[in-house]
């Protein structure tokens, strides 16, 4: 006996979650399953991390209604400030800029989980399977079958992956990836600070790692500190005091004096990226598709793009009573989206290498390039609203909603 929906969804995250109730506000049936317990993810101390959401990622929380639950906790970003070390030169992004809109928001990861929960939990047609992960699959012409440890099987006419960086479902269906650990960690804590940051986050490229500092709401930052990974155990035993020297050091005097508020998190970080997004009823989203370095803060904006193509992709077809998990709207989706993957995936991986390289003659031409950027207005604006995750094909839920 199966259980029959629309979709089903492995993996709860802000992804997967996003895609779900994309999916269910149009009408179709969806089961999301998640290894871990929901509520769980919801807690301070399951993730230190917060999101660089990009404005186009904002109009789709916005559209499938669950930006209003994380708006209260949702800090503007209204100027980025990009530093080479200790050189002169800076590239400067203000939001005015860029129509006046803010560049993005940042907001604590805990918090879009639990504004996507709450929109999820309101929907009749998406079912939430937490403590639940996937034994096997079956799969014929017309429908594929997850089937759960507990015994339970959720038959469907599409299986979306949305299980993040090392997902169950891309190895069961064989997909191969192309797969590399960049030898950093990330440490990652919230700063309480004597002066505001008037949304400034600011991107410091030190030799070791990008150091970034992201403004929250109130007198608040979160650092996201990037080094080797042989010298975290050193910064991880350091006290307090030590602890808090240190980042002063590399925050500078902007923000005042500053204090640590709760836990130092560490994120190793690595490479990945999925041969195919697709297998015969199959699809594969978010982290489970291409985990990129966090260097630009990017990597769930990608996500909620994959989720704004695809539930565009599938929806039109679910209208019209045509098959939603058929190999040519899986093809569709793939062609799609890879592009705009692949594009950030290598800028990311390149920008972390070139701000690696301690040589005289590579600083010279960083700082030129800084300089220049700034100096070019077209191509300036060009890169925030590359940023902003306003460039390229857009899904229409970001066309629709973008400037409102
Ligand atoms: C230090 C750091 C900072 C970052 N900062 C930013 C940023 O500012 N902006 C940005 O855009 N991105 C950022 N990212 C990237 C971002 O965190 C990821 O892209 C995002 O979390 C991916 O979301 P996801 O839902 O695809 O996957 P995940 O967050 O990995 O979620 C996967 C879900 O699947 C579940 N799951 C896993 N395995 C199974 C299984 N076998 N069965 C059932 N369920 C399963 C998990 O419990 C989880 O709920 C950062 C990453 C790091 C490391």
């Amino acid at each position: 006996m199966s259980d029959l929906y629309d979709v089903v969804i492995s993996g709860g995250g802000m992804v997967g979650m996003s895609l779900a109730i994309a999916l269910a506000r149009q009408g179709m049936s969806v089961a999301v399953i998640d290894k871990t317990n929901l509520s769980a993810q919801v807690q301070p101390a399951f993730d230190g991390r917060v999101s660089a959401v990009a404005y186009g990622s904002k109009c789709i929380l916005d559209s499938i209604g669950a930006w209003a639950g994380m708006t209260a906790e949702a800090q503007p970003i209204l100027d980025i400030r990009v530093v080479d070390g200790d050189r002169p030169f800076f590239l400067h992004y203000d939001h005015k800029e860029a129509g006046d809109v803010p560049l993005g928001y940042i907001v604590e990861n805990r918090y879009i989980r639990a504004a996507l929960q709450q929109a999820a939990s309101l929907l009749p047609t998406l079912t939430l399977l937490d403590n639940q992960s996937p034994a096997s699959i079956e799969r014929d012409d017309v429908s594929v079958t997850l089937c759960l440890h507990s015994g339970q099987n959720l038959r469907c006419r599409l299986l979306v992956a949305a299980d993040g960086k090392t997902s169950t479902i891309r190895s069961m269906v064989g997909i191969d990836a192309l797969e590399w650990a960049y030898g950093q960690t990330a440490i990652v804590c919230t700063i309480a600070h004597e002066k505001p940051h008037h949304g400034l986050a600011q991107e410091r490229f030190l030799p070791a790692g990008p150091f970034a500092v992201l403004p929250m709401q109130g007198n608040r930052s979160s650092l996201v500190w990037v080094e080797p990974e042989d010298r975290i155990p050193l910064y991880l035993e350091l006290s307090e005091e030590e602890f808090v020297q240190e980042i002063q050091e590399r925050v500078g005097n902007y923000l005042g004096t500053i204090q640590t508020v709760g836990p130092r998190f560490t994120y190793p970080l690595s490479l990945m990226h999925a041969k195919s997004y697709i297998s015969h009823r199959v699809a594969l989203i978010g982290d489970a598709a291409h985990a990129i370095h966090p260097i630009a803060g990017q990597g769930v904006n990608l996500g909620f793009r994959d989720v704004g193509v695809l539930s565009e992709l599938i929806g039109e077809r679910f209208r019209l009573g045509l098959d939603i998990g058929g190999d040519d709207v899986l093809a569709s989706y793939q062609q799609w989206r890879r592009f705009d993957n692949v594009t950030m995936l290598a800028v990311t991986d390149g920008l972390n290498r070139l701000f690696g390289v301690n040589l005289l003659p590579v600083q010279l031409m960083r700082g030129f390039g800084l300089w220049a950027v700034g100096k070019m207005p077209p191509l300036k604006r060009f890169l925030m609203r590359h940023a902003m995750g306003l460039v390229g094909d857009l899904p229409k839920i970001i066309k629709e909603n973008h400037w409102h």
